[in-house]
């Protein structure tokens, strides 16, 4: 893979940034900002995961794919508009690009490993047939029957935009809810709407066999129970995501620790064991979220060129958002909300901008107390977060 540089001619630089995703580049864009030198080692698309093949395009297909739902649902026949959907093309949704700068390699006094990760595909038959994450967005027409594989959050939201845009989904989980790592009122809330929204849900099973058809790529899949999903046009490899740490070599860098599953061990400044190497994002797999890496590598910019000797990410209360799709069906959706003592889950339409304004109150330390002297907006779904009462207690028997 020849090295691609963003900075210009020198070949010494200060700071050597190898990885150009979320968090190497808001790094290096930092450091920038001191006057220092930082150059950028990208070996694919500037920007990485992010804005090429993960949140960016991703949110631009479940936009799309909302936007079906309701038109779909004919919402907007109820507030007296008449639209109908006709059609769909695919490849007119706009998926955002970025530019590679080509350039040399050279080396620095600080350097930053931000490689990201990639998506796993299972040691199985026939799973080259299959795409990972990534692929979903080259598809140029919606499948006809899509199966994903996987009950994280990307497995969810891509099995929710599909079917939203109108292709049969079958959802293989090995246990029998998705969102398992999230808190039980999600777990359950979100299994039950994938339902609803007419996915099915095949539990406690896996792939175990795919084959193609030559000529028409059409998969036949078999489960590990007996099950066979026929006609399948897309198959979509969602079952957890490695660090990009094989290929750098790290086993000649002694000082460098790798864990079991062979993420890079940092301490809390983003240090390796190794003097001016330093890693953060998805190579280190703790908080595998974009605005996580981004405020690790400024913050570690400003440690290593701003004299700020204690800066560093602090991982306490980091708002997250699963952009499923709840059933838009034939009532209108149910919204779950849910308030905990230091924190909140919400469940429903605009949960996403929601939850950024109450992660500043939460972050901010305010109290239920606090929630409670707030007066609501009224009509919004949010103001039932200030209008909530504590749970009426158990009632106790007493003989
Ligand atoms: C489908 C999908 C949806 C997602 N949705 C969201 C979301 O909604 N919200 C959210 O917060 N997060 C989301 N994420 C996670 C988010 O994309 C990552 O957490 C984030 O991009 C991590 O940033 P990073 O800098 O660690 O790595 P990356 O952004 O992955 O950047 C790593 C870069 O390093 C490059 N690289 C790798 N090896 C080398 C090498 N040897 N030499 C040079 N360059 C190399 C890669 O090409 C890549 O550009 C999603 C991820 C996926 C896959």
């Amino acid at each position: 893979m020849a090295p691609i540089v963003e900075a210009g001619e020198p070949k010494k630089y200060d700071y050597l940034v190898i990885g150009g995703g979320s968090g190497g580049v808001a790094s290096a864009r930092r450091a920038a900002e001191f006057g220092i030198r930082a150059a950028v080692i990208e070996g694919g698309s500037l920007g990485g995961t992010c804005v090429n093949v993960g949140c960016v395009p991703k949110k631009v297909m479940f936009t799309a794919a909302s936007m079906a739902e309701m038109l779909n649902q004919k919402h907007f026949e109820g507030y007296g508009f008449d639209v109908q959907l006709n059609s769909f093309d695919l490849k007119q949704v706009e998926r955002p690009r970025s530019v590679d700068v080509n350039g040399t390699v050279y080396t620095a006094d600080n350097i930053l490993i931000a490689v990201g990760g990639h998506a796993l595909v299972p040691d199985i038959s026939g799973a080259h047939h299959g795409v990972i994450s990534d692929g979903i967005f080259d598809l140029d027409k919606v499948p006809k029957h899509a199966v994903v594989v996987g009950a994280g959050y990307i497995a969810v939201e891509m099995a929710g935009i599909l079917k939203s845009l109108g292709a049969e989904v079958s959802l293989v989980i090995r246990y029998d809810k998705i969102l398992r790592s999230f808190d039980q009122m999600l777990s359950e809330k979100a299994t039950e709407s994938v339902e609803e929204l007419g996915i099915n849900l095949i539990r406690h099973d896996t792939v175990e066999n795919v084959e193609c058809d030559g000529a028409e790529k059409v998969l036949t899949i078999t489960t590990k129970n007996g099950k066979v999903l026929e006609g399948v046009d897309c198959l979509l490899w969602a079952i957890g995501r490695g660090p990009g740490t094989e290929k750098l070599g790290l086993e000649h860098v002694p000082g460098i620790k790798l864990g079991p599953k062979g993420h890079i061990i940092v301490n809390d400044y983003q240090e390796t064991g190794e003097p001016g190497v330093c890693a953060l994002g998805d190579v280190c797999g703790r908080w595998e979220l974009t605005p996580v890496a981004i405020a690790a590598g400024r913050q570690l910019a400003h440690r290593l060129f701003d004299n700020k000797a204690q800066a560093k990410i602090d991982y306490c209360d980091i708002p997250s958002v699963v952009f499923s799709h709840p059933p838009l069906g034939k009532k209108m959706t149910d919204t779950s909300l849910k308030k905990i003592v230091i924190g909140l889950h919400l469940f429903g339409i605009n949960s996403d901008e929601i939850l950024q304004g109450f992660a500043v109150a939460v972050r901010a330390g305010l109290t239920k107390a606090e929630f409670d002297r707030t007066v609501a907006i009224h009509p919004t779904t949010s103001e039932e977060l200030v209008l909530m009462r504590n749970p009426t207690p158990p009632t106790v028997k007493v003989d």
